[in-house]
């Protein structure tokens, strides 16, 4: 029967014996042996009475079963809710209660703390460890490949990807079969991807990033994966030799380019490097390009919308910006608050439409429609502008605006200001409760390693700069910023800790 996502990604390779995974030992995986794996979880799962519709709740290591749970999901019509493998059992026992999923897969060391919420909701609860042992794979051992496909068309749901919880509480977004072909088609044909790549893969699997972007692009397109757990500098820098591609969030690129085994020999079989999930500072783009002769292509995304825009494979890839539309995707700014869509050059809410766009978040309908709009616009959240070469720049998170006095201040304009000063490694500019005001400007700054950094002189550095609204009220200097496993800066935290500052 026709299954809109299986059918394109997932049964073409059902019997080939090409390498899908190379393991940091040595030992691959081939796609049919992948396969295989997924299909006796399907049968596992139809077994213990996971239907058409289902949720399948995951929260386990990253190993070849469990990127199998994604397949053996879609093989049965069911929906994959993959979970970071950060949350504590007590956050995990929200998103079960808010998923209601009907199958939970959880680490073996979880499994007491999470019987009663998986009970509570009707679950079943089975185990995988970072070994890809557990009750799943000993179930799985045991049954017959399953070897039917449950029918499903393009609108169907494939997954309920929760949203960082940067900004927030994270949100349940509904994607739909043709959600995550549409996009992968994209980037396949736009980022070049073919059977004679191979993909350096250190992102984890339960983050669009890392899951749909990366593996999907892969499984469509034939490309081989060397699969690291994580990202191990070492086995990184030695995977370099020998792939053609790498996908990262900036905090890889900033880390390799720390080593000075990052040669221009190193990667000399290299053909693409790609960053998303959190801004690329331009610095380490030029820095890069200085040491490698690769510019980094940047690219924009989100878990409601997969990816949106991307710098060109051929022609310029501009520093600082994320590129152009995706085929098939539209992008408007407009004036916050309404729908007019603003000039060209003039910073507002990136909006987005195309078969990209999510179905809404999952059991929040007043949210969904504050933030879909009824003609299919999406609202990102995300302030940006579009260039005179039509390059999107992401000027920041509408959250992290910062309006002081009445006055709009853009914390981008300023990090750019104290990141180009002497001496800084990277910045981060919050706004922060002020009596008169209502918010005022903090600016917290890391040095490079060994600078010392004088506040005030920083501060009269960029001040002439700037319009005096915009000057910082104070300026901090911490050893690092804040942030979660992709790499973005977690500026809540920042607002929480330095709420007090000025007081
Ligand atoms: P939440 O929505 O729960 O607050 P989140 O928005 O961080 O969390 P994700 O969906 O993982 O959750 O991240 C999408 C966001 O990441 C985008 O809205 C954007 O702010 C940021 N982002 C992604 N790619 C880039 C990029 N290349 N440059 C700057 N920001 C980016
Ligand atoms: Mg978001």
């Amino acid at each position: 029967m026709p299954n809109h996502l299986f059918d394109a990604m997932f049964a073409p390779r059902n019997d080939s014996a090409k390498v899908f995974l190379h393991h940091p030992d040595g030992s691959t995986l081939s796609h049919a042996e992948f396969a295989q794996i997924a299909a006796r979880q399907a049968s596992v799962m139809r077994n213990m009475g996971v239907a058409k519709g289902d949720r399948v709740a995951l929260q386990v290591a990253k190993t070849p079963e469990a990127l199998a749970v994604y397949a053996a999901s879609i093989r049965i019509g069911a929906v994959l809710l993959p979970l970071n493998t950060a949350y504590t059992p007590e956050e995990v026992a929200y998103f079960v209660s808010d998923a209601e999923p009907k199958m939970l897969i959880c680490d073996p060391r979880s499994q007491e703390s999470l019987a009663e919420i998986a009970a509570s909701v009707g679950a079943s609860l089975m185990t995988l460890d970072a070994d890809g042992n557990g009750i799943l794979s000993s179930e799985a051992a045991r049954t017959a490949p399953l070897d039917d496909v449950a029918e499903c068309s393009a609108e169907d749901l494939a997954a309920i990807l929760y949203t960082s919880g940067t900004t927030g509480r994270s949100k349940g977004a509904m994607l739909s079969h043709d959600n995550l072909l549409s996009n992968a088609q994209a980037l396949t044909d736009l980022w070049r991807f073919t059977d004679a790549d191979t993909l350096i893969h250190a992102l984890p699997i339960f983050h669009t990033h890392g899951l749909f972007v990366a593996i999907n692009v892969s499984l469509l397109s034939g490309t081989a994966i060397r699969f690291f757990p994580k990202f191990d500098l070492d086995a990184i820098i030695e995977a370099l030799s020998g792939s053609t591609t790498l996908m990262g969030v900036p905090t890889f690129f900033t880390r390799l380019l720390a080593d000075p085994r990052l040669t221009r020999e190193r990667v000399s079989a290299m053909r693409l490097f790609v960053s998303g999930s959190a801004p690329l500072l331009a610095a380490t783009h030029e820095e890069f390009e200085a040491r490698t002769g690769h510019r980094i292509l940047e690219r924009y995304g989100m878990t409601e919308t997969n990816m949106n825009a991307s710098n060109p494979y051929e022609g310029e890839r501009i520093a600082g910006t994320v590129g152009m539309p995706l085929p098939g995707v539209e992008i408007r700014i407009t004036e916050p608050g309404s729908e007019n869509e603003l000039p060209r050059g003039e910073t507002g809410m990136i909006e987005v439409r195309g078969p990209n766009v999510f179905k809404g978040y999952w059991r929040m309908p007043e949210k969904t429609a504050e933030e879909l709009r009824a003609d299919g616009f999406f609202l990102t959240g995300d302030l940006g502008l579009i260039d005179e070469k039509d390059y999107l720049h992401i000027v920041g998170r509408q959250k992290d605006l910062i309006i002081a006095g009445g006055y709009n201040i853009y914390p981008k304009e300023i990090e750019v200001l104290l990141d180009s000063m002497e001496g800084v490694q990277e910045s981060a500019v919050i706004g922060v409760p002020h009596p008169d005001l209502g918010e005022t400007v903090v600016a917290v700054v890391v040095p490079i390693a060994g600078a010392q950094i004088d506040p005030d002189s920083l501060l009269a550095g960029i001040s002439e700069r700037l319009a005096r609204f915009k000057h910082p009220r104070r300026l901090v200097v911490v050893d690092s910023l804040p942030r979660n496993t992709m790499g973005k800066v977690q500026k809540n935290a920042l607002r929480e800790a330095y709420a007090g500052c000025l007081s």
